[in-house]
């Protein structure tokens, strides 16, 4: 095999720190404990840290600008004067002031987070940017806001400025934009266009490039040789004027100084249809990602000018799994040996912003799990050896090759990962445990005469405020300061004040309140076979806020009842029903860090078998109402149109799974976190739930016309109290959400309740919100 010259690139790496410290330092300042001056020190700090580490690590092919100290898509709306005009003028250069009251509002409007996270706001001062998921990942992003008459100007230099704080230090870097196309597309329109129509803001293309320009002239004469320019959009369905945009761009782009080179990165996705368009454009390097779509492999190395560099993402950048080092190897030395290439740069599939910072810290893992999973910087490592195998042939990395090939046997055989119960399990599912045993109407009957409920039912979402003393009381307890029992005698206590007060204020359907859950997936992860929790596998999800997704590394079963005891507790102190409340196998599995070695939909299907037995365990426990959340059921839809079916059939198969044991007397609802149904309605209809609670209050209900449309016939609760504000709705608003509701539902079809769970929200609203709320529903029943 002639030589070849291989780089190694990371393409972006985790910024929160190892032990989260830029999570601290940003709360310290939001908070008035630390100054501007030790914030920008602490992310200064990080810097260099995350520099050096990738350097020690091998990386050849270092970048910078990929650092945020909130958001990228922010760091990029500032730097081209994107300032939405309730925030003043765009500031020369970087105002903190400016970046924060976009990233989370300013003035007295900022009123802590909602269940997701995201940040609320109650209509004083200047709203935040909105904050939306980056693709399918589990990182949001905040929408840069462009309105017609929309000026772009170079207004803060942040990608010069790392790569000259980097030189200092002594490393040269790769600079990483948000590509000009990914921006534009990315933003949301503000306001119409003269002429009154909805206005497409990569119309403003024009208009940015000029200061994309300007940048790429500075960066080039500061001695950047390559930039690295991310255009995710890339793996999207793309409109003709979408692909024409790109061609605009890239062609002025790449014109703008002889010494730049352009590395266009894609990631999350296979190019597809896309990689003609991207095979026209006058760039120097091309980023594809191998593990979403391996296949384009043999495309790339086939199609694409044999000047181009490639870069090919072959570890995976969004997932912890050790890769299989010998695996990949064969494939790149078939697909080389075929189609030879002169140099090579190895890379994660996308940034290493999606998986956490280093499996070395987690001590606690055990070691047989700990030698299959690699952290940001053991893909380093693996991309490492892989070069050196490739420069140099196997012998000289023969023992790092030998390790890994043995932690991918043993994972392959381990018993903790292969369950022959619950494999035969799922083998001898049939129709029959698909469906429920009659349809809605006849289940509906015998609901009502079970549960004989008032018209109008008011209920809750599930969980009441997690207040500072319950989250210290389950710190106490994990740090063994309080013993299970007396953890337990508390979380009892709150239990009682919650149905006690639920009562009294006449809401009909009851919830015990969900006390004693850390967080809803992890909750049921814990209890579960084939789950694994980290110390300290932080992911970013936007700002400060991080989550430690669980990994499902084995077959799932469920050993033991979960929510049983607790619900019968709750139960046994009154007449009304309590609700029973569990997370659906969809959201389990949208929010975890799912195993590589079976597909989604499999693992998906043991969960639902799991949730499924403790659906059943509540019924004989004499639960009579039972509540699976799918929050995340709309999030996992794929990037491309043609894959959703695919999704959705085996999504809504899971959830069939897990709800369709119960007698028709039972009732099975399900809550969902948004209210976009139009484009999957079907789907949401297929899933046979008695009652579905989601968010409409502010929309004002013109989405359940999505109901009306095709005549959904099963019951609906559309939220009247929008959770995510601490302002507290008055009857008569609440009223007039229900009258706009029963334009569009059949008065047997409402359900009143409030837009999603409250753990985030004080007592102090909750109360005369959700009094408010049954008072609307009472006044309603009366007026009949
Ligand atoms: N039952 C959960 C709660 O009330 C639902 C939360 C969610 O869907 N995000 O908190
Ligand atoms: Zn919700």
């Amino acid at each position: 095999m002639p030589s070849i010259e291989v780089s190694v690139a990371s393409l972006g790496f985790p910024r929160i720190g190892p032990r989260r410290e830029l999570k601290f330092a940003l709360e310290s300042y939001w908070a008035g404990k630390s100054s501007q001056a030790e914030l920008l020190e602490a992310a200064r700090k990080l810097r260099s840290d995350r520099w050096q580490e990738q350097r020690r690590r091998g990386v050849t092919v270092i970048p910078c600008n990929d650092f945020s100290l909130y958001d990228h898509m922010l760091d990029t709306a500032l730097m081209v004067g994107a300032v939405p005009a309730r925030f003043g003028a765009p500031p020369r250069g970087f105002s903190m002031d400016t970046y924060f009251a976009m990233a989370r509002g300013s003035g007295t409007g900022t009123a802590g987070i909602d269940v997701h996270g995201h940040a609320q706001h109650d209509g004083k001062g200047a709203a935040a940017l909105e904050m939306t998921k980056w693709f399918d990942t589990n990182y949001h992003y905040l929408v840069p806001e462009l309105s017609p008459d929309q000026r772009f100007e170079l207004c803060w230099t942040k990608p010069l400025d790392e790569f000259r704080e980097a030189k200092a230090l002594g490393i040269h870097t790769r600079p990483v934009l948000v590509g000009p196309v990914t921006f534009l597309k990315l933003a949301k329109a503000a306001g119409n266009a003269e002429d009154g129509s909805v206005f497409d803001p990569l119309s403003l293309l024009p208009r940015l490039l000029p200061v994309y320009g300007q940048l790429l002239r500075q960066l080039a004469a500061a001695g950047v040789d390559w930039v690295q320019i991310d255009e995710p959009v890339l793996v999207l369905d793309l409109s003709a004027d979408e692909r024409a945009a790109l061609a605009t761009a890239y062609q002025t782009l790449s014109a703008e100084d002889p010494r730049l080179k352009l590395m266009l990165t894609t990631y999350f996705g296979r190019l597809g249809d896309n990689l003609d368009s991207v095979l026209k454009l006058p760039i120097d390097g091309l980023h594809v990602d191998l593990l979403r779509a391996p296949e384009q492999l043999d495309a790339v190395l086939d199609q694409t000018p044999a000047d181009w560099l490639l870069s090919l993402g072959v570890v995976d950048g969004r997932n912890v799994w050790r890769a299989d080092l010998s695996l990949i190897l064969d494939r790149l030395d078939k697909a080389l040996a075929a189609k030879p290439r002169a140099r090579l740069e190895l890379a994660p599939s996308c940034s290493l912003l999606h998986v956490p910072v280093d499996l070395d810290a987690e001590t606690e893992l055990d070691a047989e799990l700990r030698q299959w999973l690699a952290f940001a910087v053991q893909k380093l490592d693996e991309l490492k050896t892989l070069a050196a195998a490739l420069r140099e042939g196997r012998a000289g990395v023969s023992a790092a090759l030998q390790a890994t090939d043995g932690a991918v046997a043993d994972r392959r055989r381990s018993t903790r990962v292969h369950d022959a119960k619950v494999a035969k399990r799922l083998q001898e599912l049939g129709d029959a445990h698909r469906s429920r045993k009659h349809p809605f109407a006849q289940r509906h009957e015998a609901q009502l005469h079970k549960l004989s409920l008032p018209k109008f039912p008011t209920t809750t979402i599930g969980s009441f405020p997690q207040t500072g003393e319950i989250r210290k009381a389950r710190a106490a307890l994990a740090h063994g300061e309080l013993s299970r029992a007396d953890y337990e005698a508390k979380m009892r206590s709150e239990i009682e004040q919650a149905i006690r007060w639920q009562e009294q204020i006449g809401l009909d359907v009851l919830v015990h309140g969900e006390f004693e859950r850390n967080d809803m997936v992890q909750y049921f992860g814990e209890q579960l076979t084939g789950f694994a929790f980290t110390r300290l596998g932080w992911v970013q999800s936007y700002g400060s806020r991080c989550v430690r997704p669980p990994i499902i590394y084995g077959d799932v079963s469920r050993p033991h009842e979960m929510t049983v005891t607790w619900w019968r507790y709750a139960q046994s102190l009154t007449s009304k029903p309590v609700k029973a409340m569990l997370t659906g196998p969809v959201t389990m599995l949208n929010w975890s860090f799912v195993r590589d070695d079976e597909p989604r939909e499999q693992v998906c299907r043991q969960i639902a078998l799991a949730i499924r037995d403790e659906v059943m365990d509540l019924e004989a426990a004499g639960a009579a109402i039972i509540q699976i959340d799918e929050a995340a059921f709309r999030e996992g839809l794929p990037l491309r149109h043609a894959d959703w079916a695919g999704y959705l059939e085996w999504a809504v198969d899971c959830f069939r799974l897990c709800s369709s044991g119960v007698a028709d007397a039972t009732q099975i609802h399900s809550h969902m976190c948004y209210s976009e149904f139009n484009d999957i309605i079907k789907s949401i209809a297929a899933m046979d739930a008695d009652v579905i609670s989601i968010e409409t209050s502010r929309s004002r209900m013109e989405l359940l016309d999505a109901f009306r449309g095709i005549s959904y016939p099963n019951q609906i609760g559309p939220g009247v109290y929008d959770i995510h504000s601490p302002r507290v709705p008055g009857v008569g608003e609440i009223s007039n959400l229900l009258t706009a509701a029963r334009q569009r539902l059949t008065d047997g079809q409402l359900w009143v309740n409030p837009d999603c769970g409250l753990k985030t929200r004080r007592w102090e609203e909750v109360r005369p919100a959700l009094t408010n709320m049954v008072e609307a529903a009472q006044e309603l029943r009366r007026s009949l």
